[in-house]
């Protein structure tokens, strides 16, 4: 379903995780950001890229390598691809492992493809013309390593990815430092570009400065009181259901996991 469309930004809701899809339109090209879930989802933003598209050029972007954010690249074969140059580096067949098992799990007909990438983003601060369009990209690990984010102007648009959500706890798999450093990048993005929309990659977008900031803050506070071997209080910032109750113990593993390591280093030194 369409969560919001807008100023040339339609932000699709899928039926899984509210997951966002973000089809972007400019007078230069059409940008879309992480095609899921579900084939009819993806059949949709297919769809409505080619009423649009007149002669412009398609591009994809992908924020990260998790199997929910590649899942529709199949539809998207003939576009531009946009990822980080971790995200070309990273286990692509543990991530068509779990499409495939997705798709085996709901009887669903879909081809795992993962993403061949055009425009492989190596540094932070990347920013690719078209045209007037301006897309710049940031590394953001944290979340997870191959993560990238990206600010569209101008639109005053930022794409954060797996960060910033309003309905999941801060999703700590890959490094709870380099989140804590991402979660500061974004905020200072929100500033910078003066940023209009904030869409996050499972949720809903946000187009109150205020409240992206808080979002941040939600985020970071959570992580440090986690890092503090503090148990947070976060029922005011997401719902504290028994799936993420159980999100949130995964987090303190990783913490945890992360503190053994650091401690079997200074050992070493
Ligand atoms: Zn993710």
């Amino acid at each position: 379903m369409i969560q919001a469309r807008m100023h040339g930004v339609t932000v699709y809701e899928s039926t899984l995780m509210k997951t966002t899809s973000t089809l972007i339109e400019t007078p230069d090209c059409l940008i879309v950001v992480d095609p899921s879930w579900l084939p009819e989802e993806i059949a949709v933003i297919r769809r409505d890229v080619e009423i649009v598209r007149r002669d412009r050029p398609l591009y994809v972007v992908y924020t990260h390598a998790h199997f929910d954010h590649i899942i529709g690249a199949y539809a998207f074969r003939d576009a531009i691809t946009i990822a980080s140059k971790s995200f070309v580096e990273s286990d692509q067949e543990h991530a068509l492992r779990e499409v495939r098992s997705f798709c085996e799990s709901y009887y669903l007909d879909m081809p795992a493809v993962f993403p061949v990438v055009d425009h492989v983003i190596s540094e932070s601060d990347t920013t690719l013309k078209i045209g007037k369009t301006r897309l710049t990209f940031f590394l953001t690990p944290g979340h997870e390593a191959s993560h990238l984010s990206f600010v569209v102007m101008p639109l005053h648009l930022l794409i954060c990815g797996d960060y910033a959500s309003d309905v999941e706890v801060p999703l700590i798999e890959h490094d709870s430092g380099e989140y804590l450093t991402t979660l500061e990048l974004l905020e200072s993005f929100i500033y910078e570009y003066e940023i209009q929309l904030m869409i996050p990659g499972h949720g809903h977008i946000c187009d109150v400065r205020t409240e992206m900031i808080e979002r941040l803050h939600a985020g970071y506070n959570y992580i440090l009181a986690l890092r503090a071997n503090k148990e947070p209080e976060w029922d005011a910032s997401w719902p504290r259901t028994n799936f993420m109750n159980r999100l949130h113990e995964k987090n303190k593993r990783q913490i945890a996991k992360e503190e053994e390591a650091r401690l079997s280093r200074r050992q070493f030194d």
